[in-house]
């Protein structure tokens, strides 16, 4: 009986938007590719209620709906999709190796898909209150503050996407935001202004939430008169950024200085045969099209050299 262990042709890290576009294509190329979920199949997109700017969905799709539509295309081809994370990465050699919490894997080539993760706050009282109150998935967690007050900490699309969202359950939604003015796009801030429930805290941030056992309030401050106040509330839901999840990728591949994948036009990383996409390479746009579109140039561009490699 042989020993030898199995090399995939390519190894997909990330079930998102970027990384099932990658898997649908690879697997159109006939390289059989196998997808590790990580911890959210579907991704970030699978966070949010609906997706209303993702072409060929005039009413819209809803996030999870989207994420099952990605996976269950790349599957009809042959993807092979898995529940399994990356837990540490070796691109020095030929065949690259990554382990998972279910043991290791050899591949060829890999595409990094595995995009990027909320910011925290860093106040006292979120991580005790997280899951109490606090919370970073108004898809997840809304229902539980039906006919109660909620704020929303951000100022972006997704802090207002969100605050729109919760105004389903809420009686009221307070945005507390950093500056006098909003980052998001017009059509959002139209839509969040014209809506009786949701309220604002401008040029202020918060600096404690608090509560025992569930929260009560956040203390927020003002930036410009330093002015404290505690605002009573029910829940926090936080949409101040993300950060790419590329820790696993140090030592190994080059990052530009805002901490993303440094990739060309190919999706190529600093290695031959590791390719990135979607917001793990990203800093940019971070739109479910846009990390669909990388995907699909990965997928194409691992075929290619999966050519060159096998002569
Ligand atoms: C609340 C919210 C609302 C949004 N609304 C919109 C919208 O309306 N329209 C729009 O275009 N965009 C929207 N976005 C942005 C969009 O969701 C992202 O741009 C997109 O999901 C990025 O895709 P991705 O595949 O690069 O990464 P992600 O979606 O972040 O997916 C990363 C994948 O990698 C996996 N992963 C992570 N670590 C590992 C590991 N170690 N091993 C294996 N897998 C791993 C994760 O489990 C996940 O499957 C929204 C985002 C949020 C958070």
């Amino acid at each position: 009986m042989s020993n030898e262990q199995n090399i995939e042709s390519v190894l997909i890290l990330g079930a998102g938007p970027a990384g099932l576009s990658a898997a649908l294509y690879a697997a159109r190329g006939e390289l059989n590719p196998l997808v590790l979920t990580g911890m959210q199949p579907g991704g970030q997109a699978a966070l949010t209620f609906t997706i209303e700017n993702y072409p060929g969905f005039p009413e819209g799709v809803g996030g999870t709906e989207l994420g099952d539509l990605f996976q269950k295309q790349a599957e009809r081809f042959g993807a092979r999709v898995e529940f399994d994370s990356a837990v540490s990465v070796d691109f020095s050699a030929q065949p690259f190796r990554v382990k998972t919490y279910n043991g290791e894997i050899l591949a060829k080539s890999i595409i990094i898909a595995t995009g990027a993760s909320s910011v925290h706050l860093n106040v006292p009282g979120e991580t005790e209150l997280t899951g109490r109150g606090v919370s970073y998935c108004a898809t997840c967690d809304g229902w539980f503050f039906k006919d109660r007050e909620v704020i929303v900490v951000g100022g972006g699309d997704s802090a207002l996407e969100e605050a729109i969202f919760l105004t389903r359950y809420a009686t009221k939604v307070t945005i507390v935001h950093r500056r006098d003015e909003l980052r998001a796009g017009a059509i959002l801030q139209n839509r969040a202004r014209e809506n009786a429930k949701i309220h604002f805290i401008w040029d202020s941030v918060v600096k404690e939430i608090r509560g025992e056992d569930k929260v009560t309030s956040v203390l927020v401050e003002n930036v410009k008169t330093g002015e404290q106040s505690d605002v009573l509330t029910d829940g926090v839901f936080v949409f101040i950024g993300h950060t790419p999840n590329n820790e696993m990728y140090k030592g190994q591949l080059e990052f530009d200085e805002r901490g993303y994948l440094r990739v060309d036009s190919h999706m190529q990383t600093s290695v031959e045969g590791v390719f990135a996409c979607g917001e793990a390479a990203d800093g940019d746009y971070k739109q479910v099209v846009i990390s669909a579109g990388m995907g699909a140039t990965a997928a194409i561009a691992a075929t290619r050299y999966l050519e060159k490699l096998e002569g």
